[in-house]
């Protein structure tokens, strides 16, 4: 897909948009926006036919304002500098947007992952993680990787097994990364946590009476038409959360094709056809469109771009068609395309708040592991007594039984699960409420890109203007 800057130029330019906006020290914004760190490795692994490959990759810390950094890991044909850096970004803004206390950074190996055997993979991810701690690039108070495209819970495992194996007895080493298995350290609702947050944001977004009248939209989620790109782990738990609410997910695009059923198509029952069949294509009763690419430019309500950077261009910018566009993946839409969009009235729901998710409950499971303490565990029975006496004394007093299932319902002490889910939804629409206030102070020609970036940009300047470095 053509587009005439770099990835990394986009963010920068994205960057410099908002930074007129502020009137902090040029100094200042010249450090918040450089890359502080990278590191380009290569190292050679042997396949399974005994051949030598040498593999290549990098991580970068975008900055180290907070620590430890953050960032996933991606494994992709199509990784390369530019994009890590830009990735590493990225993160720094997303972190500061919803006030997570990290750094940015991300991670990439030029791999794709389909070509290579577990074995291989495994023997990849364990080496990598070794280069990194040889040059201090990982630890719980370091920098911590996530999964990321192409990646998932059993390479974090890898990633802190291999950790663990060489941090002499390091109590905190399971902090060293997240995403992990709940069985290694991981935390419940992890896996769907960017899913999740992308689908609060788009229902904060469309529970604003006034944006969705400039868009000649009714407030809510239901009923609304969803097309999404990228069905893999981001994309599939966005289109089942936006189902659960009501809306229609009439199309989804893969790497293979795409398919369309304008009355809504099953999110669950189009997974199961995907891992019996080894594609979305062929599920019964969905129309086949000509491209995967063609799904990007159906007439819909919201589009979901969750797969990779770069695929709304000037090449397609004019046959978009959807009246909002969720950026669920990473920087899905080159700089050019979005002021196009913007200045047609689309509502952009900016990458670094949307698919803050991720990075908000990776935030939870660091504590977790920091704390050694399952969330709840301490309170949960405490507060169903607690509850319980209330209940009682309620009943009691009005001289009513509750029924036994709402008896339990009112005493239900919160879970796990519960608390990471509340602490994202909590998270993102406190953000999405922050980002749009700023648009309104900004004024006419500010989107929620330019807000978001403003308050990224805002509140890293605030960590070096405390210290006393800049005014
Ligand atoms: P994933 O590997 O689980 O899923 C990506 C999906 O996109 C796969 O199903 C893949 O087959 C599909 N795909 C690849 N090329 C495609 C194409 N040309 N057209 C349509 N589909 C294509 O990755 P993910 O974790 O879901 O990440 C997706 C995006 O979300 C990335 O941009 C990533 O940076 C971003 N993101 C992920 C997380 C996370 O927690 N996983 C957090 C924040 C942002």
């Amino acid at each position: 897909m053509s587009s005439s800057i770099s990835f990394s130029e986009q963010v920068n330019r994205n960057f410099d948009k908002a930074a007129a906006f502020t009137n902090l020290d040029r100094t200042l914004l010249s450090q918040i926006r450089g890359c502080n760190s990278i590191y380009r490795m290569s190292f050679p692994i042997k396949r399974d036919d005994k051949s030598i490959e040498v593999i290549h990759a990098w991580r970068c810390e975008h900055s180290q304002h907070k620590l430890p950094t953050k960032g996933g890991i991606r494994y992709s044909k199509s990784v390369n500098e530019d994009e890590v850096i830009a990735l590493a970004s990225l993160m720094t803004y997303k972190c500061a947007i919803v006030e997570v206390p990290f750094g940015g950074a991300k991670g990439g190996i030029k791999i794709d992952r389909h070509e290579y055997s577990d074995r291989e993979l495994e023997s990849i991810t364990r080496r990598y993680t070794f280069e990194l701690a040889k040059k201090n690039f990982i630890g719980p108070g370091v920098d911590v990787p996530a999964p990321d495209f192409g990646t998932g819970a059993r390479e974090m495992a890898w990633i802190a097994d291999t950790y663990q194996a060489i941090s002499g007895g390091n109590i905190d080493s399971l902090g060293c990364v997240t995403g992990k298995p709940v069985s290694q350290g991981g935390i419940r609702g992890r896996t769907e946590a960017t899913g999740r947050g992308v689908y609060f944001g788009i229902r904060e977004a469309c529970s604003i009476q006034e944006d969705m009248d400039k868009l000649g939209l009714s407030t809510g989620v239901e009923g609304k038409r969803v097309v999404i790109q990228g069905f893999g782990n981001v994309g599939f738990y966005a289109a089942r959360f936006l189902e659960e609410a009501g809306a229609l997910i009439i199309a989804i695009a893969e790497w293979d094709g795409a398919i369309f059923n304008p009355k809504g198509l099953p999110v669950q029952a189009v997974h199961e056809h995907r891992v019996e069949a080894g594609s979305i294509l062929g599920y019964p009763g969905a129309e086949v469109l000509a491209t995967n690419m063609a799904a990007l430019e159906l007439d819909c309500d919201i589009l979901i771009p969750a797969a990779l950077e770069n695929v709304i261009t000037d090449d397609n910018v004019a046959n978009i068609k959807a009246k909002i566009i969720a950026e669920a993946a990473n920087g899905p839409i080159a700089a050019r395309a979005s002021d196009e969009l913007t200045k047609r009235g689309v509502l952009i729901l900016p990458d670094a708040y949307l698919n803050a998710g991720g990075v908000t409950v990776s935030y939870f499971e660091w504590v977790k592991n920091l704390s050694h303490v399952r969330f709840g565990r301490m309170q949960k029975r405490f507060e169903e007594g607690a509850y319980r006496r209330i209940v009682s004394a309620i009943e009691n007093v009005t001289q009513r039984q509750f029924p036994e299932e709402e008896r339990e319902a009112l005493s239900r002490g919160a879970s796990e699960e519960d608390l990471v889910n509340s602490g994202l939804e909590e998270t993102m629409v406190l953000a999405y409420h922050q980002i749009w206030e700023i648009r309104k102070r900004l004024g006419k020609g500010a989107d929620l890109r330019t807000a978001a970036f403003v308050d990224a940009i805002e509140k890293v300047a605030v960590c070096y203007q405390e210290l006393g470095i800049f005014p």
